[in-house]
């Protein structure tokens, strides 16, 4: 079934009853081969690599959630991300915004670049940059917005139509927003990119990734480094986030609704320096995020006043908000950008990009937020002894 709204798509598209058993839910189909009629005559599966069952109605539910025509799954968001820079050739260059997820930027810098592709990082909230740094055999700009950690936000209707024009491939890392918040395809984008280990799995317990696109010519080839390179999801992985999906639509509700409520309680603290939330007026993106999302994600980053003694005794005392890299789980979790998720990049660059020793990133979870704010207080009086 691919009707309907939002949350009718989250938990019926890409799955009818198996045809076998009338099962309702979708089987973990966990054959490697499959039986056919004759040499080369088969109901659709050979071999599992090349295709699934169970990874094919994860694809048709991500499909239908992104508004796109294909979807392909891949073992995780590094390996789709991967194919992706595999449609570009030695010599072509990609233009990326500057506050990219850490290990895009790993394979920018250490793995593309010994095969001839080049990347420029730039600050993307000024499209008019983004044009300037164009050059001549740039071939793809990599958006992410809201970015991480500090939740930049890109115009990506301006950015898309500036690649159009100039015939360049623009592809959106979605990740952070999830197609509940934000549509990059109907804003002409592309490629859409998702770590599916975030919010659209959204239990902490797979690590997957997907590509999103309505451009039939680039879903092809999209399946096909699928096949040919090989970094496919398991079935019980495609399993795992296809249940996951199910609950995307009510899951983002309460993630926007808690961010919403700590980001004005920290906007209000004494002893918070800045607050970094797309949904605040005081954030430089927020017209944008509110002209291009549907809500401002889970996502808040902060500085706590006293630097890194501060910010060390705060996370140490959490007691809600487990302290861990990753996101988009359903649970809290609270992490030090600078020595955690950041610590690849040099202290100039964190410094040029404003992560300082007393930022910290939360993930709301959709516990209690009362539960959560408590927390966040006994985090604040540690901090301040
Ligand atoms: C986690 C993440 C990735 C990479 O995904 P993995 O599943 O960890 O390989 C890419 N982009 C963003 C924004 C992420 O948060």
């Amino acid at each position: 079934m691919h009707q309907g709204r939002f949350d009718t798509l989250a938990i019926h598209a890409g799955q009818s009853p198996d045809i076998a058993s009338g099962a309702v839910m979708t089987p973990i189909v966990l054959s490697s081969t499959f039986a056919q009629d004759g040499p080369g005559v088969h109901k659709g599966y050979d071999y599992s690599r090349a295709g699934n069952p169970t990874r094919t109605a994860l694809e048709g539910c991500l499909a239908a959630l992104e508004g796109a025509s294909d979807a392909i799954a891949f073992s995780s968001g590094c390996a789709a991300t991967t194919a992706i820079l595999m449609m570009l050739k030695s010599g072509d260059h990609v233009l990326s915004g500057d506050d990219v997820y850490g290990g895009t930027f790993r394979i920018f810098d250490k793995v593309m670049k010994q095969f001839g592709v080049t990347a420029d990082l730039i600050d993307m909230a000024d499209p008019a940059k983004v044009e300037a740094a164009l050059k001549p055999n740039t071939k793809m700009i990599w958006l992410e917005t809201p970015s991480n950690p500090m939740l930049k936000i890109f115009d990506i209707e301006r950015i898309a139509a500036l690649a159009k024009k100039r015939g360049i491939l623009c592809v959106v890392d979605n990740t952070f927003a999830t197609p509940y918040l934000q549509s990059p395809l109907a804003l002409g984008a592309d490629l859409v990119v998702h770590s599916a280990t975030k919010y659209l799995n959204g239990h902490s317990d797979v690590v997957g990734g997907c590509v999103m696109t309505s451009n039939k010519e680039l879903g092809e080839t999209l399946h096909f480094l699928q096949k040919a390179v090989g970094s496919v999801p398991s079935p019980f992985d495609c399993y795992l986030v296809l249940r996951g999906l199910k609950t995307l639509g009510v899951r983002m509700r309460q993630h926007v609704q808690s961010a919403r409520t700590l980001a004005e309680y920290l906007e209000g603290h004494a002893q918070v320096a800045r607050v970094i939330y797309p949904g605040l007026a005081s954030h430089p993106g927020h017209a944008v995020a509110q002209k291009q999302m549907r809500g401002f994600g889970g996502m808040i980053s902060f500085d706590v006043k006293g630097g890194l003694p501060a910010a060390t005794k705060f996370l140490k005392s959490l007691q809600v908000f487990a302290c861990a890299e990753s996101l988009g789980g359903v649970e809290s979790l609270a992490e030090h950008p600078a020595i955690m998720t950041h610590a690849s990049l040099t202290a100039e660059g964190r410094a040029a990009l404003g992560i300082g020793d007393g930022l910290l990133r939360l993930s709301v979870g959709i516990e209690d937020v009362s539960d959560l704010r408590e927390d966040l207080d006994r985090g604040f009086r540690a901090a301040l002894s």
